[in-house]
């Protein structure tokens, strides 16, 4: 085992300056790399994405409120004053920890990047609890392209519906404008929040034979509160204020069956209920990146059930000081899956590689500062808890609008950002309602590619139908 010390000249007798290879340029990905700005470092960022996204605002790309470019600035624009960073668009197969290699894959070109230090924070993708068949008829919402996809479902329901109103099938009209929302998270409250402020203000006049404003929302959750990690009163304010919109919450109730038409869900006594619905959306449940699993096997630890690895204190893993892992797909202290956890933890990743590079002592313990948590459930209202300090209403609108602001990233976001806000939040517009035909049926043409079949089929289907 070689000392710190030793290990610095040989990095300096292999003439060059040590290697960073960060995964993943996500909250953990990006705010690492940035961190690592002044140092005498080469950092090698590669992430399956050419764009870092910022997740908490992808429903409002999903309801037409955002452009999907304000939420997921390019990676490479973001870094590109930062010389000593080089982007990588690359899909990470493989992390041998033995020989220090990462392995990507762009489409389909393998390439290969040692590290003398590796940060990867790969995030979690969204978990269906093992029924991955329900995804294709409630779709998740993680990525840009989910959110597209939902956008699609949403505003095509509505057409549905005009159009079952304009020959008499009012059954399907009431399929067609019930929108269901499975979990009651801060994702599931704004989403259910969003669905109905669209309906009964931004599409109240658009339509000739539906009344949007009769549209339901239904927002479900197998617990029994919502917000499970919020306080009790921040808790039954939301709830209060979601009914009082018109939201129809319903906790208790998990989802048993989903399938075109609707869904099902059970109560605690197994009572079955049936809801007819086209568009739902699975706002419940991450699975981290598959990445855990594979470093966990070769450190010899168990990932937990959402498929987190558990770190050491510091954030590396065990027996190996030169790899962090950090973010939604790490697993320490029952920390949640928040966006400040994997920024902290990119800087104090940062900072533990410095302190190595400087042959200084490190193994410093990870501390989490809690900033508090927020969500919002309509235009001008929403809770935080900041320590003990518990807000709700407008005062709490303007912080989360403020906190939004400061984190997205970019000059040029927050300018288009205020202004789309200003359009949908003072007036009752959505500047994004555009649609591609593309976007809505991708996800489902490419499945089909993988078994073909004739794709003139599939783009031929109505929009949001998924029957
Ligand atoms: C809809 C939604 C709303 C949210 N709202 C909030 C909120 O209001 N407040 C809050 O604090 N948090 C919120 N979160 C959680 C927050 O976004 C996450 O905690 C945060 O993004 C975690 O950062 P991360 O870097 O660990 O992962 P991510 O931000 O998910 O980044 C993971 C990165 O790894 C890349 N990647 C994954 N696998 C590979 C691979 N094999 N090869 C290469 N690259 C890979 C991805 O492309 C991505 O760039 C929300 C999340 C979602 C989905």
């Amino acid at each position: 085992m070689l000392t710190l010390v030793e290990e610095a000249h040989m990095t300096t007798q292999a003439g060059h300056r040590p290697r960073v290879v960060i995964i993943g340029s996500g909250f953990g990905g990006l705010f690492a790399a940035r961190a690592l700005k002044r140092d005498a470092v080469d950092v090698t960022l590669v992430a399956k994405t050419t764009h870092h996204l910022f997740q908490p605002l992808l429903y409002q790309v999903a309801t037409g409120i955002m452009s999907m470019g304000e939420i997921a600035p390019a990676t490479r624009e973001v870094l590109s004053r930062q010389d000593n960073v080089e982007v990588v668009l690359g899909d990470v197969t493989d992390i041998d920890l033995e020989k220090r290699v990462v392995t990507a894959n762009t489409l389909g070109e393998v390439h290969t990047h040692d590290y003398d230090h590796l940060i990867v924070a790969a995030g979690a993708n969204q978990s269906w609890f093992g029924r991955d068949e329900f995804a294709e008829y409630a779709p998740g919402m993680k990525s840009i392209d989910d959110a597209l996809e939902l956008r699609g479902r949403i505003f095509g329901a509505f057409e549905l519906a005009e159009q079952a109103a304009a020959e008499g099938r009012l059954e399907d009209v009431k399929r067609f404008t019930t929108f269901v929302v499975v979990g009651a998270g801060p994702t599931g409250v704004e989403m259910a929040g969003q669905l109905v402020e669209l309906s009964k203000r931004t599409l109240k006049h658009d339509f000739r034979h539906i009344d949007p404003t009769d549209s339901r929302v239904i927002l479900l959750d197998a617990a029994p509160a919502l917000l499970g990690s919020f306080d009790e009163k921040l808790q039954d304010k939301t709830r209060q204020a979601l009914e009082k919109l018109g939201v129809e919450v319903r906790l208790g109730a998990k989802v048993v069956n989903v399938d075109g038409r609707g869904l099902e869900t059970e109560d605690s006594e197994g009572n079955r209920t049936r809801i007819e619905a086209l568009t739902k959306v699975w706002a419940a449940g991450v699975a981290a990146s598959p990445l855990a699993k594979q470093l966990a096997d070769q450190v010899g630890v168990t990932v937990d059930r959402a498929g987190r690895i558990p770190a050491q204190p510091d954030l590396t893993l065990p027996g190996r000081p030169e790899v962090h892992v950090v973010g939604d797909m790490v697993t320490l202290d029952g920390l949640s899956g928040v966006a400040q956890v994997a920024i902290q933890g990119a800087r104090h990743s940062a900072k533990e590689i410095r302190r190595r590079i400087n042959g200084e002592p490190t193994g410093a313990p990870f501390r989490y500062k809690d900033k508090g948590s927020m969500a919002t459930i309509s235009r001008f209202r929403a809770i935080a808890e900041v320590g003990s300090l518990k807000l709700t209403g407008f005062v709490a609108w303007l912080m989360w609008l403020a906190v939004h602001l400061v984190y997205i990233i970019g000059f040029k976001s927050r300018i288009t950002t205020l202004l789309h806000w200003f359009v949908s939040f003072i007036g009752r517009g959505r500047s994004e309602r555009a649609v591609t035909e593309q976007q809505t049926f991708a996800r489902l043409a490419m499945q089909q590619m993988e078994r073909p079949v004739d794709l003139r089929k599939v783009s031929e289907r109505p929009p949001a139908s998924v029957d």
